[in-house]
């Protein structure tokens, strides 16, 4: 699939950034296991390459530091604090798997609170942290920890997150939030941008107009992850 992580790559398993820490570290927190996962160190030309290879164009790919797809992971050289983001999406909290937006955002605040060093990680994604932070995880009373071990051993994420939000908020449409909830298709890259909205009256300010362009951005063209 992807054919040239090339000679400067390091061998599988040793090439990225505290590696072999942070996947015993995550195995730990989420209770998952993360699998064979290959960690190449790549230069920007390369990543836009590899990320021009699963559908990405390239001003979507200009800045990612980091980015998963299946077991491979590519992290920028000059961006070794990105490789515990990477490692959490392998470990199951992906945009293959849920909606980007969430999957994010929830990697994002997993990836900080198991951040042990300053060396270790730098926050991304701020918009899609805070709310997962402020808006998600309060109506779930978890912290991000708890709900990535729930949806890193899920078989359906979107249905499973549907199913816990609907337990604390019967007033939530469970079918729309499954709809929303729902990963990016095989080779078609998602930038969704928007938090789920099936949730009308959830979210301060969510409306008909946000619900409509949620469903827009969903169904729009798009890759599996970065950053
Ligand atoms: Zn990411």
């Amino acid at each position: 699939m992807v054919s040239s992580p090339s000679a400067r790559s390091a061998p599988p398993g040793k090439a990225c950034h505290k590696q072999a820490i942070f996947v015993d570290r995550i195995q730990k927190a989420l209770g998952v296991s993360l699998g064979e996962t290959r960690c190449y160190i790549v230069e920007t030309s390369e990543m836009g390459k590899v990320m021009g290879k699963h559908g990405w164009n390239q001003d979507d790919s200009r800045g990612v530091v980091g980015f998963q797809v299946g077991n491979d992971i590519y992290v920028l050289r000059q961006a070794s604090w990105s490789v515990l983001h990477e490692l959490v999406h392998k470990a199951g909290i992906n945009a293959d798997r849920l909606s980007r937006y969430v999957a994010e955002g929830l990697t994002e605040a997993i990836a900080a609170d198991l951040r042990q060093s300053a060396d270790e990680h730098q926050p991304t994604y701020p918009e899609e942290t805070r709310w997962v932070r402020e808006t998600l995880l309060p109506v779930l009373g978890l912290t991000p920890i708890q709900l990535g071990q729930v949806l890193a051993k899920s078989d359906d994420p979107p249905r499973k997150l549907a199913e816990m939000l609907v337990a604390k908020r019967p007033d939530l449409n469970r079918s729309a939030l499954v709809d929303e909830l729902r990963p990016q298709r095989t080779g078609r890259p998602s930038l969704n941008r928007t938090p789920p909205s099936a949730a009308s009256g959830w979210a301060v300010g969510v409306g008909a107009a946000f619900l409509t362009a949620g469903a827009l951005l969903l169904f729009a063209p798009s890759g599996q992850d970065s950053a």
